[in-house]
């Protein structure tokens, strides 16, 4: 097998995620290079061997600046034209997914995505993803090469394995009608404290809270315990709380060393996204929510009553 790993990043710093799958790739064998496309990149190729690349190419171009996907098509394109791998794995975000389905459809590949775990068996790669709104694992395949993937976020995390990669520039040549899409305007949403995906603890809030001015109380709960505030679909399909930290199928995926889920049903959907979890508490005033089938310490009661004690005697004892 010869692998190639798209690696992401952001602000100088490259994506975990990303790091994650090449981690993985390492563990799967095989031939495994990296790719980092950008403008002032060079530095970042130097953290890639320790993560299990031999080899690191590296588009730096200022036409790469703007996290655009066309010109990223063009130099993956080359890249596995003129190498030969036989498969493409990307951690999946936003511009990756645009990446990996325009070399989809620019090598006529066959692409897999939402992938939560890859596996060789009898020689053959084979990728694991949910179906049925999350309710099975299913195994998929490639009928031809190279095969492109996509995981999940959160799946792997970056595995150090020491060693040092090789470095190659590549020239980046860009088709004209990559060029055509400027980048105009960029905003970060501001946040505070730790996000989601690098938190040890989460709070997480749910339809339960009864309305978006409760929602203080996981804030304060999370602020208490040095840890960052989740939340349900059903909160923000409401507009009670920010997409940003939504978990599950259609959200992120976390795996926190604890996560405390007040008012939340436990959907599957939601389930998905936080199952990785050290140690999941719930607190539920109905005993029969589903959260309770997998959760490690169950509370039933009323949030109202509990999530304001707890958040008082976790100050208090921080404050002893
Ligand atoms: C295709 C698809 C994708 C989806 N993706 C996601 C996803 O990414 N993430 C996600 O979260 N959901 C997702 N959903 C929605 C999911 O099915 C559930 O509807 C959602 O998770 C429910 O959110 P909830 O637990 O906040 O609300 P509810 O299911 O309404 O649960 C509220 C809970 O609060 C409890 N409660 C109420 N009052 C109190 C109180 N005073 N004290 C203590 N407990 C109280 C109730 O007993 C109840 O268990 C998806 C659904 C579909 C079909």
């Amino acid at each position: 097998m010869s692998t190639l790993v798209f690696l992401e990043h952001h602000d100088g710093e490259l994506q975990k995620d990303s790091l994650g799958v090449l981690g993985k790739a390492a563990q799967l064998g095989g031939d495994v290079a990296a790719l980092i496309a950008g403008s002032g990149v060079e530095a970042l190729a130097a953290q890639v061997g320790r993560f299990g690349a031999a080899k690191v190419y590296l588009a730096d171009d200022p036409a790469l600046e703007a996290p655009l996907p066309q010109p990223r098509v063009d130099v993956t394109a080359d890249l596995v034209r003129g190498h030969g791998f036989d498969t493409v794995l990307f951690a999946a975000t936003v511009l990756t997914a645009d990446v990996a389905a325009g070399l989809a459809a620019r090598l006529d590949a066959g692409l897999n995505w939402d992938l939560v775990d890859l596996t060789q068996e009898n020689g053959k790669l084979v990728g694991k993803r949910p179906a049925l709104d999350d309710t099975v694992y299913v195994d998929v395949g490639w009928k031809s090469e190279p095969r492109l993937a996509l995981i999940r976020t959160g799946t792997f995390d970056p595995l150090e394995s020491g060693g040092e990669a090789e470095v190659e520039r590549l020239e980046v040549r860009l088709e004209d009608f990559s060029t055509r899409a400027n980048m105009i305007e960029q905003a970060h949403e501001e946040s505070e404290g730790p996000s989601i995906e690098d938190a040890e603890v989460i709070v997480a809030g749910g339809r339960g809270l009864g309305g978006p001015e409760n929602f203080g109380l996981v804030e304060e709960l999370a602020k208490a315990l040095g840890g960052a505030v989740a939340s349900t679909r059903a909160v923000v399909d409401a507009g009670w709380y920010p997409y940003a930290t939504q978990v599950g199928q259609t959200g992120k995926t976390v795996s926190p060393r604890l996560y405390i889920a007040v008012g939340i049903s436990g959907a599957v959907q939601h389930k998905v996204g936080m199952q990785g979890s050290n140690m999941i508490v719930a607190i539920n005033k109905d005993r029969n929510a589903p959260i309770f089938e997998y959760a490690d310490l169950g509370v039933v009661g009323d949030l109202h009553e509990i999530v304001p004690k707890l958040t008082e005697l976790l100050r208090q004892r921080r404050a002893a």
